[in-house]
This record gives C-alpha cells, structure tokens and sequence, in this order.
C-alpha cells in the first residue's frame, strides 16, 4: 500500500510541475546539416554561453550529426527548457535555462550495454541483409571489416549463412557506438569461417592468426599508456566530464617522437592546452596529432616517413608531467587509434596462443548452437523479444565477457 501512495504522489507532482510549466516534453533526430550554433539560433540563445566550454568540448560538437536523437523540453510559448543533445557516443550538452539565461555543462550519456545475436541468411550480401534485418549499419561495416582478410566476399551466394555474437550499447532505442562483435560466423560454399575477438582486443581465426591488420607504427620506440582514449573520463583535474580523444604515453623529456606512417606536416606549433603540437595527414583521409612536445623537428608542408623524428617528449600546455598525447582522426573524427595503431608485433605464441585456442573452443561450440538452432535475429525495436535468453547471459559470463 505504502508504495502505491508514494507512486500516485509522484505521479501527482510530475504533473503538476508539467501543469506549472505546461511544457511538452519531445525526441528528435538532430536536424540534418544544422550546427550547434544555429540550433541556439532557433531558440533565440545567444552563443556566448558556449565560451564556457572548452577546445575538446567545442571538437565534441563538431560531432553533432543528424543521426543522434535529442531530448527536448519545451514551455507552451516555445522557450527550450532544457535540452539533451548527444555530442558523441558517451558524453551529451545540457543545456539548460537559468534564472538568469541559458547555461551549458557536458554530462555522460546513458546506455545500456548488453550481448546480441543476429542469425541470417544472406539474399543480397552480408552488409546489406545486416542493414536490413538488424538496422545497424555500423555492425555491417565491423562485420565485413572483421572478416575481409579471410574470406573472399564476392564468392558469397544467396543462401550463404552468417552469425555474430556482439555487444552494443543503446540509447533511447538507437545502437550507439561501434558494436563490439565477439564472434563471427560465415558459411559460404558449405565451409565454416569464423573470427574470434581474443581477450587482447584483437581479432584472430581459428588457427590463432592475426585477421584485422593495423598499418600504423609506434609513436614512440616504448610504449607505456598512462590514460586510454573515451568519450568519457572524470576529468581530475578540471573536476568534470570530459572525453579524452586521444591516448596518453608516459615518456622522458626529450624521448623522439615518430611519425607513425607515412604523411604530410600539416600544423606544427603551439596550439592551446595541446601546447607544442604536430598534426600529420596520411593516406586514407587520416591524421595524426603528437601533443605536449618540449621540441618541434617537422615543418609544416614537410613530407615526413613512417618511424621518422618530428620532436620530442615534453609537457607543454596542459600537461602535468612529461607525455605524448597521441590522436588519430578519420575525416575529422577522433578515433580510437588502438584500432589502428600496432603497439606490438608478436603473435600469438607459447601459453598465449594456448589460451586462445581453449577460448576459441568455447567460442565455437556457442556460435555453432545458435547457427545450428536457427535462432532468429534481434530486431532494435524489440529488445524485450529478442534479447539474450539468461541461459545464454550464463554462458557469457562462464567465458569472462
Ligand atoms: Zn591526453
């Protein structure tokens, strides 16, 4: 009983306060081409609020893009309230009305992260029947990523079959993120291909070989992360949320810094909290940053090779002990560059390559059950339906995922 009162007080005052602001509460998609600016615009806000905000958070807006749902609060004479737009995939602005005018914070993003299975036979190719059945493009793009190196994609035929065990974190209905596939399964020609996420976070067959090639060298001869790239970190310092878009790399004051593929010096010098920073454009639409050096070697316009000199260690602009803050950019975008970045050249080997081979096993005999049982595939819309049975979530958690 007790609870049932609590409840309807609750239900009272939500409604109440909506009856005192009389506002309407709404979900959008971000409206295609409109920037930060000309959403404040829309609102009448002037854009001074985001002087509050600082280089990180203004690239982090840059990232608005028409796919990401919003949240919006409006009074019933068209004032925004408040409002939640997501700048990426773990941080979102609030911006919200204060007594007196607007003001504007970076706070993390709400998800659910669970495991999925998608089950299905091909009819067109795999990235176009995943679209169609999953509504995910991203888990198409990972799944031919993933399985490129080793199967030959233009001998699938219609009636092909795949299967993909992956975990993908969700937001008002919507993937978010990059799905993180754990197996990968494509029958083709009545043989099995199968990929395997190991605990190292690279992807490898069945026999322990290296699928997915990384093309970029080291930035420095020895590697030590201090602080890994995220969209989300408290940040110590600062005392807030803030996506640290790169990966820090202790080193000495003075250790060479290395170009980590070929390219062309595109800035060198002083940049705000960067202090001392080059950025290289490479092949592919790619760009590097190299930040906090004591010493720029490279000029702009320089063509630089892979493993070349271009400074050294150092601790300038926001920086607290000496460090390379080291970034990778795909066509503007911040990406996580222990995806494309070799941090270590051995294989597979000796106990390691043990342990794979046993987790691999069990890998198998999952994916294979659900192959086998023609489990059907998890549609967004209906989570409830579709998502993994706890039977399943057992196994998971027997395989330490
Ligand atoms: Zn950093």
């Amino acid at each position: 009983m007790q609870r049932v009162v609590v409840i309807r007080y609750i239900i009272l005052f939500i409604a109440f306060s909506l009856s005192l602001f009389s506002a309407t509460v709404r979900h959008n998609l971000w409206e295609k081409g409109l920037d930060f600016e000309g959403y404040l615009k829309k609102y009448n806000i002037p854009h001074e609020i985001v002087d509050i905000l600082d280089k990180d958070d203004i690239q982090l807006i840059s990232e608005i893009d028409n796919n990401r749902k919003i949240y919006e609060m409006v009074a019933s004479n068209g004032v925004l309230l408040q409002a939640l737009i997501p700048t990426g995939e773990e941080l979102q602005l609030h911006l919200f009305r204060t007594p007196a005018g607007y003001s504007v914070e970076v706070i993390p993003v709400a998800y659910k992260k669970d495991t999925y299975i998608t089950q299905l036979l091909v009819k067109k190719t795999p990235y176009l029947d995943i679209i169609k059945t999953v509504k995910n493009k991203r888990l198409a793009k990972e799944f031919t990523k993933v399985l490129k190196s080793s199967v030959n994609f233009r001998a699938i035929k219609k009636g092909d079959k795949l299967a993909i065990i992956y975990d993908q974190k969700m937001r008002l209905g919507q993937p978010i993120g990059i799905p993180d596939i754990k197996v990968a399964l494509l029958e083709s020609a009545k043989k099995r291909h199968y990929v395997f996420k190991h605990t190292d976070g690279k992807y490898y067959d069945e026999k322990g070989k290296e699928l997915v090639k990384k093309y970029m060298g080291k930035p420095l001869r020895h590697i030590r992360v201090t602080s890994p790239f995220t969209h989300r970190r408290f940040h110590p310092v600062l005392k807030r949320w803030k996506a640290h878009l790169g990966i820090d790399f202790g080193a000495r004051r003075g250790t060479p810094i290395l170009s980590v593929a070929n390219g062309k010096v595109i800035f060198s010098g002083w940049k705000g909290g960067y202090g001392k920073v080059i950025k290289i454009r490479h092949a592919d639409n790619y760009v590097t940053l190299y930040a906090h050096q004591s010493r720029l070697k490279a000029k702009v316009g320089q063509i630089v090779s892979k493993g070349q000199v271009i400074g050294y260690v150092g601790s300038t602009g926001r920086s607290t002990a000496p460090h390379l803050h080291f970034g990778l950019y795909k066509n503007g975008r911040a990406i996580n560059p222990m995806r494309m970045v070799k941090f270590s050249s051995k294989g597979l080997h000796g106990k390691g390559k043990k342990a794979y081979l046993r987790r691999k096993r069990r890998y198998i005999k999952i994916i294979n059950k659900i192959f086998d049982e023609n489990r059907p595939s998890y549609v967004w819309n209906t989570v409830q339906e579709r998502s993994v049975s706890p039977e399943m979530k057992k196994h998971y958690k027997n395989i330490g995922w």
